[in-house]
């Protein structure tokens, strides 16, 4: 079941804390500020994802506090600190935040008694009688992801600190149709069941799920999918016609497609999104420091988006990033998006492969073992990539986030020459350690679209869960 994916494969199927190279540590110890920071969600999502919060949940109050609102903000304040500062005790948590003790031991007996948080140890450098640790339970609840790929799937999950719990691939090629969307629905559960959680539909608080496709301004249906055998971009908006596809539909009955026979049946709610977002989504996670920069998708298909200040940008037709289409050749192959000499044809682990004629592990095993043929169709792509980082970097002066499948084969020499190629005659500087490498391989839109369902419960309402 487990494709090629180098840095995943030794501990692929085990479905615990250590799960690779996946990196849980990266993801652990992740991002104080932006579990705080309010990600801008479309309406719709509260509405068919959560219920409404609190409105003290939701920001600032401008209206005097109420006993309520005093009340909710010590809670949330409590386990916001225990949440971003990691295990603490009472006496700790007072210092911290500055509530009264009776508060603070009274917020603590129910948040054991909920299971949102749990006891850890003893403080045994206060001397005297030992002081209780307090930490989150970062189990309490866990969402999943799902890539979905022309050929492929891959889904994890996540708990609320963003440590992987599990991960699964198959192979299964796209085909919107009741038996596709029924092995994906067996996909789902036999992955749920591996997890071994109790009380899955409670504790999990969506199925969330990256395609490979432009999304409507609702974020709801697919506005372009080629990839995936949807092109509804010449249509004008209608109603009728952005009607989510349901089960026992085909192709050619629905011009768009929709999260609905996804999760349909499993029992989870959900949302679906460009899988180039999600993938940026899960590096602004896993780089809190990421102010400013460009994600490279590398996958087989290309992707890309743009962060600004901390958040991935949408776009006017929430189409902002989509570094592959920009034209590189007017007059080159045609692309899928019906245009010539898109960045896609050059950079794409597909167009890759198609130059080196062979699957890409072979192709570089062949690369690393020096074959001159492969090491020049290698080169060829590390300068057409180091050209569009150039061209990227006059727009968005910032860091270069380098993500994906094709991420796992990079050296550090490959990147050491991208930037030699890069900061050659531009007038722009960028610093090597600006390149910033993800981790995840292709499981990073996966990654990012789960880490958005934990990153809503975290700033909507986890304490009215
Ligand atoms: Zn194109």
């Amino acid at each position: 079941m487990i494709t090629n994916r180098p840095r995943l494969h030794a501990s692929a199927g085990s479905f615990n804390h250590q799960s690779g190279g996946l990196s849980t540590t990266d993801l652990k110890d992740h991002h104080a500020a932006k579990a705080t920071k309010a990600t801008k969600y479309p309406k719709e999502i509260n509405e068919s994802m959560q219920a409404a919060p609190p409105a003290s949940l939701q920001g600032d109050d401008d209206g005097p506090m109420t006993g309520m609102t005093i009340k909710e903000n010590n809670k949330r304040k409590i386990y916001r600190t225990l949440y971003t500062q990691g295990a603490k005790t009472k006496g700790q948590i007072v210092d911290s935040t500055q509530i009264s003790l009776s508060t603070v031991d009274n917020n603590l007996k129910l948040f054991l008694q909920q299971g949102l948080i749990e006891k850890q140890g003893f403080n045994s450098s206060s001397g005297g009688r030992k002081a209780q640790f307090f930490s989150i339970n970062p189990k309490y609840r866990i969402a999943l992801g799902m890539g979905v790929l022309q050929d492929h799937l891959h889904i994890v999950a996540v708990d609320l600190k963003g440590n992987v719990i599990g991960y699964e691939s198959t192979d299964l090629h796209f085909a919107p149709e009741p038996k596709y969307f029924n092995k994906v629905h067996e996909f789902i559960a036999s992955f749920v069941e591996q997890l071994k959680l109790s009380s899955p539909q409670e504790r999990i608080l969506a199925l969330n799920i990256a395609v490979q496709g432009l999304l409507d301004e609702s974020g709801e249906t697919l506005r372009f999918g080629n990839l995936l055998g949807f092109n509804n971009h010449n249509h004008d908006h209608d109603e009728t016609k952005a009607m989510p596809l349901s089960q026992g539909q085909s192709q050619s009955q629905s011009h768009t497609l929709s999260i609905q026979p996804f999760i349909e049946d499993t029992g989870f709610v959900g949302r679906m999104y460009h899988d180039s977002k999600a993938a940026a989504f899960y590096e602004c996670w896993t780089h809190p420091d990421l102010e400013q920069g460009t994600v490279f998708l590398l996958n087989r298909n290309l992707g890309g988006a743009i962060v600004v200040a901390g958040e991935v940008v949408n776009g006017l037709n929430a189409s902002a990033g989509i570094i592959e289409h920009m034209c590189v050749d007017p007059k080159g192959e045609l692309c899928y998006c019906g245009a010539r000499g898109c960045l896609e044809n050059y950079c794409s682990a597909n167009a890759l492969q198609q130059k080196a004629g062979m699957p890409l592990s072979e192709f570089f095993d062949k690369v690393r073992q020096g074959d001159k043929k492969m090491k020049a169709i290698w080169k060829q792509y590390l300068l057409y990539l180091s050209r569009a980082i150039y061209n990227v970097n006059m727009l968005i002066n910032g860091k270069i986030i380098l993500s994906g499948y094709l991420m796992p084969f990079m050296t550090d020499k490959d990147i050491d020459f991208i930037h030699a190629n890069v900061v050659d005659h531009n007038i722009i500087p960028l610093k090597r350690e600006d390149i910033i490498l993800g981790n995840a391989g292709d499981y990073t839109p996966a990654l990012g679209a789960a880490l958005y369902a934990i990153d809503l419960w975290l700033n909507t309402n986890f304490m009215t869960a």
